[in-house]
């Protein structure tokens, strides 16, 4: 069977970090610095740039814009301002329906792009975001005193792990290409940005995950949308987004310069071949036994 293709999205990988910290997984055999951009603010955005990677085209092409996603937000904080004038019992009702309605799943492009005759997960503007929704809840819980920093990086570990794993599940599926983002790297950058030991162990821990992933996988790509400005680099505005995005993989030969050549490049690193057609599965089980289950 063909090697599948798996494609590793960290949000915020810093190419000056990691090599910085001589985080050696992560750079693989071929690395470079990956040019990015920003359109909607005046640095790159996340929900702007993982689409692109994906799809090869710039935010007017695809559709997803951060804009449209604030406003949404701006929305929420206007209602339950509102919300504020009402009883407490009410109050709380009516906030877990802000939480379901007014804080939907981000948009979705109808763009083709390099992952469709294999898998992708919780790749933002392309799939539902389920982990980088529960990790941003997590993100706000900090914020509001219900979580300490060192909970929300064993949570936000966890997320990760399950990222990198799946990826290996999708290799030993037989799938052509498998694409996933995790967050962490954001998340913690924007947390402790001044605290470089800090951010340094997280830098270290997915390393090591990726150590793990490079042995059980044999074509791999590491991409991020854009790094973290940190006083370890002597940026201005440390927990601001960098323009470092970084590319890294198993392959030889020349990487993308910019996340619009990200896709052309996965397309052609992608075989597919009969071994990745869709196998028939039947449900051997009798139906009225799974009924009873519960399953059907
Ligand atoms: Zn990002």
């Amino acid at each position: 069977m063909d090697p599948t293709l798996c494609v590793l999205g960290i949000d915020a990988a810093d190419y000056a970090l990691v090599k910085e910290w001589g985080c050696s997984n992560l750079q693989l055999s071929n690395h470079s610095q990956l040019s990015t951009f920003s359109d909607g603010i005046d640095l790159p955005a996340t929900l702007e740039v993982w689409p692109t990677i994906a799809t090869g085209v710039p935010p007017d092409e695809h559709g997803i814009h951060l804009h449209a996603e604030n406003r949404s937000r701006w929305g929420k904080s206007a209602a339950i301002q509102a919300n504020r004038l009402l009883p407490d019992t009410v109050q709380n009702s009516l906030r877990k329906l802000y939480q379901r309605v007014q804080n939907p799943q981000p948009p979705q492009t109808q763009h083709s792009h390099a992952f469709h005759t294999g898998s992708i997960k919780n790749w933002p503007g392309l799939t539902p975001c389920f982990e980088w929704e529960t990790e941003g809840n997590w993100f706000r819980s900090i914020n509001s005193g219900n979580m300490n920093g060192q909970e929300f990086i064993r949570q936000a570990l966890g997320n990760a792990g399950s990222g990198i794993g799946w990826l290996a599940g999708q290799d030993t599926a037989g799938v052509s290409v498998a694409g996933v983002h995790i967050h962490i790297l954001d998340h913690v950058g924007h947390l402790y940005a001044d605290r470089p030991n800090k951010l340094r162990s997280v830098y270290d821990a997915i390393d090591r995950l990726v150590g793990w992933l490079k042995k059980k996988v044999d074509k791999l790509l590491i991409v991020s949308d854009h790094g973290m400005q940190t006083t370890e680099t002597d940026d201005r505005k440390p927990g601001v987004h960098s323009w470092r995005a970084m590319i890294s993989s198993t392959e030889s030969g020349d990487l993308p310069k910019s996340v619009f050549d990200v896709r052309e490049w996965i397309e052609q690193h992608t075989v597919t071949t009969e071994s990745h057609s869709e196998p028939q599965t039947d449900v051997a089980a009798p139906r009225e036994h799974l009924e009873d289950l519960g399953y059907l």
